[in-house]
């Protein structure tokens, strides 16, 4: 079987062969090797019809049985804070309160006195969930503003210095939609939670350009060595122009999809107009808000209060009626929207608000995405397919939530919680993706969770609501084809048939033919974009 087509072009660039190579096409899902011209396929089929194609100038990769699929694609990162957070204090896995402080005091003895301390993505559940206080860093950092998010971005601790820049005190008036954490005297601890976080976030200084271009190539680079070829990031538009300056000189290598706030949709529908969409490597017309906060940081919206604090139903970063109105503005100029819900209540305010600009315009082809879509409602998994609304979902955060969820929302939600298998029995749309910097921003790992559910303590080896396991198949859809139809690129990504993008990448074993617990620790070889090998490691 070869399925060359295009005419004259009988010549690649670089080949590969003696893979297993999952195209990602129904129609042809396997081959064993693969011949690309510039940055397009120009083959896919058996070894002896590839070779034919080899010219002396072709870059041959033998993958010695190694498996070729599609490029990953993640569709949820907030990939310029992955980026920074590289560079910062690593805290995701301290495992106590005196290791969080240690390697706070270790950083802050590193960095240039006056500086901020930014980034750390830590997590109290790692110590029994006990928040972090500003009184346990302020001794090990005199002389460094800190700033702190835990992994999931939805609370962040400052020190004494930092509260003192951004003059929040015992006087500072809540906000609406976050939390000031205070202690029994009313005198804050340094927690704050979503919107309040905003107000600290107004007296750090901007990163510089410099600082962010230096962000974006090592996020580029982090993210090629784990076989992501494509991004959508969730971000603003400063950070688009950090994109284009990338593009404008050259340096772009991961194809970056990316969202600027629901809240401007008007702003994007100029630009679109003005400008066009963008390009294979750099796009727009996504925007993204939010409708609730965490798990994690208790401020995601449920139908039903916590588990674990029978008072609290979470809370709402958006009013309704603003996503409404921002939905309906978005929808009606062509531009896709892509909105954060993780509590049952959320996720069906925003259904409701999807069918309901669905029925008021009947947009031919919007594309609606939820993103995280964590705890749905049993009645409202089948609005998904219903409606035409894709579940953006990060398998990742179920075998890291997975640790404690349960006792934060009973076990009876929990049945309906990262509903893989429901979903896609449902034909809803899945597109995975990491959420980087909140997880890391690794497919393998994340295939690994969708198909295991083994959460990360390693107490649920037959996996956590394991019913709502997936295959390996399944998995890599969701973060190749799926994804590329969840950014509207299908007809240039996402699958390995001739004319489209090059983008792949080789793993040194077969994902299908290992047992699944063994994913995690599979290999990537090589990253191709545009048939530009952007990562090459030894096996
Ligand atoms: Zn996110």
């Amino acid at each position: 079987m070869l399925c060359t087509t295009i005419a004259g072009a009988q010549q690649a660039s670089l080949a590969v062969i003696h893979a297993r190579v999952w195209t990602g096409n129904a129609a042809h899902p396997w081959a064993d090797a693969l011949a690309v011209n510039g940055n397009t396929i120009l083959a896919v089929g058996d070894t002896a019809a590839v070779q034919k194609l080899i010219a002396p100038h072709t870059r041959v990769l033998d993958a010695r049985g190694g498996m070729v699929t599609p490029g990953f694609i993640d569709s949820h990162v907030h990939f310029l804070e992955g980026g920074l957070s590289l560079r910062s204090v690593q805290l995701r896995d301290a495992r106590s309160k005196e290791e969080f402080v240690a390697r706070i005091k270790a950083f802050a003895a590193t960095a240039p006195p006056g500086t901020w301390i930014t980034g750390g993505d830590w997590d109290h559940q790692n110590w029994g969930g006990e928040l972090p206080r500003k009184d346990w860093i302020d001794a090990a950092t005199p002389k460094n503003p800190v700033w702190i998010n835990r992994m999931d971005g939805h609370m962040s601790l400052a020190n004494s210095l930092a509260l003192a820049a951004a003059r929040v005190g015992k006087d500072t008036r809540e906000v609406e939609g976050g939390a000031i954490v205070r202690d029994a005297s009313g005198e804050p601890t340094g927690i704050l939670k979503d919107n309040a976080k905003s107000l600290v976030d107004r007296a750090m200084p901007a990163p510089s350009a410099q600082m962010m271009d230096r962000a974006l190539d090592a996020a580029m680079k982090y993210v090629a060595e784990n076989g992501v070829t494509s991004a959508v990031h969730m971000g603003t538009w400063s950070d688009l122009e950090v994109f284009r300056r990338a593009q404008k000189e050259g340096r772009l290598r991961t194809r970056i999809r990316s969202a600027v706030p629901l809240s401007t949709w008007e702003r994007l529908a100029q630009t679109v107009a003005r400008e066009g969409r963008g390009d294979d490597f750099l796009s727009i017309g996504c925007l993204k808000a939010f409708v609730d906060g965490s798990l994690g940081s208790h401020t995601a919206a449920f139908l039903e209060p916590f588990t674990d604090a029978p008072k609290d139903r979470g809370l709402l970063v958006n009013q309704p009626d603003d996503l409404y109105r921002w939905t309906s503005g978005a929808t009606r100029a062509g531009l896709q929207v892509m909105v954060h819900a993780i509590g049952d209540r959320a996720i069906r305010l925003q259904l409701d608000i999807f069918d309901r600009v669905r029925n008021e315009q009947h947009p031919p082809d919007p594309r609606f995405r939820i993103e995280h879509a964590q705890h749905i409602a049993p009645a409202d998994l089948p609005r998904f397919a219903g409606i035409g609304v894709i579940a953006n979902m990060q398998p990742y955060h179920a075998i890291d939530d997975g640790r404690w969820a349960d006792r934060v929302i009973g076990p009876e939600r929990a049945r309906t919680t990262y509903a893989f298998r429901n979903l896609l029995d449902l034909h809803a749309r899945l597109a995975f993706g990491s959420d980087w910097d909140v997880a890391p921003p690794t497919p393998l790992e994340g295939i690994y969770a969708a198909v295991t559910r083994r959460t990360l303590d390693d107490r649920n080896p037959e996996g956590w609501v394991p019913q709502q396991k997936i295959t390996v198949e399944e998995a890599l859809r969701a973060y190749t084809s799926d994804a590329a139809y969840a950014e509207l690129a299908e007809r240039r990504k996402g699958t390995l048939e001739v004319g489209k993008l090059a983008d792949f990448v080789l793993l040194d074993r077969d994902l299908t033919r290992i047992p699944a617990p063994e994913i995690r620790h599979v290999r990537v070889l090589a990253t191709v974009v545009g048939g530009e090998t952007v990562y090459e490691g030894g096996r």
